[in-house]
């Protein structure tokens, strides 16, 4: 695997393999990997013919300094992972590297970007939409692949792709779990392992909240019955639960569009902020 720290390097190194017309898949990541983030490596290299995956924690998606000073940095064992897992390029540039000198530019997105985590997580996903598309320019892959864990971040990048007319494939990998269900995240590593075993009914919940709705379709009682599941659990605090249309990620009045509706969680345990999602018909 070679690893590239410049814009430059890596550049070269694409050009040498689009000359030979191989297609490019492409992994953005913050790093810390884990099985989720691999198996995104893996659904690249059954794709695409290369695959390049980034590290870049992206000071421009923080709007929390402590959250961005904790963000767990183990390179070491990234790149001894993504190795093992067949990956042919590690991007890996720093801050200078990626915005030069403080951003100078902004991408303000509307619609989606205001709900949920947009409204929970203020400029977050306009420093996502930012460091994704200056990724795209640098790599201009043909796939780019993304986890359903973050599936508003997947609705914006999309939004990105279309309206700023990306000639990328964007393509959603499903979300890799602990055994207890915990979605696979780089934050989990901040969690002790009480903390970790508790963290599992994030997703009993949203298997509850999904038969129920199914066996109901009474969106507010559903509502409710989740919610109160973690009414008597000591250390997890929910922030939200919505049952959203990935339209719009607004809070759905009707369950028309079954195909669209997705159950949203985000939950704090102590420092950390874990989030997680189902579709309805999963
Ligand atoms: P991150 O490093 O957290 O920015 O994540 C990089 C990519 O990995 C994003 O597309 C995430 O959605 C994806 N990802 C993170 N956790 C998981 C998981 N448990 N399963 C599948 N994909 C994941």
């Amino acid at each position: 695997m070679k690893i590239c720290k410049t814009v430059k390097e890596v550049r070269n190194t694409l050009q040498n393999s689009r000359s030979k017309g191989q297609s490019i898949g492409f992994v953005p990541t913050m790093g810390a990997l884990h099985q989720g983030h691999l198996k995104l490596v893996e659904a690249s290299k059954e794709n695409c013919d290369l695959t390049v995956t980034s590290i870049f924690v992206n000071p421009t998606q923080f709007n929390n300094a402590d959250d961005l000073s904790n963000y767990p940095k183990t390179i070491d064992e990234d790149s001894e992972k993504l190795m093992t897992t067949g990956c042919d390029i590690l991007f890996l540039p720093d801050v200078k590297e990626m915005y030069l000198s403080k951003p100078q530019l902004r991408i303000g997105f509307d619609g989606i970007a205001e709900q949920l985590e947009g409204s929970f997580r203020p400029g977050h996903f306009d420093g996502v939409g930012l460091v994704v598309s200056k990724l795209f320019n640098i790599i201009q892959p043909d796939q780019a692949f993304f986890g359903q864990k973050d599936l508003q971040q997947f609705f914006i990048v999309k939004a990105l792709v279309d309206h700023l007319n990306y000639s990328i494939q964007l393509r959603m990998v499903p979300t890799v779990r602990e055994s207890n269900g915990l979605a696979m995240s780089s934050r989990n590593m901040r969690l002790s392992e009480k903390e970790r075993k508790e963290a599992g009914l994030i997703y009993k919940a949203l298997g509850i909240g999904q038969k129920s709705l199914l066996n109901s379709s009474d969106i507010q009682a559903v509502k409710k019955e989740v919610k109160e599941l973690f009414d008597t659990s000591e250390r997890l605090g929910l922030e939200y639960f919505e049952i959203i249309s990935t339209d719009d990620f607004k809070p759905t009045e009707s369950l028309f569009n079954k195909e669209k509706i997705a159950l949203c969680i985000a939950v704090n345990i102590g420092q950390v902020r874990l989030i997680d999602n189902l579709m309805l018909i999963s």
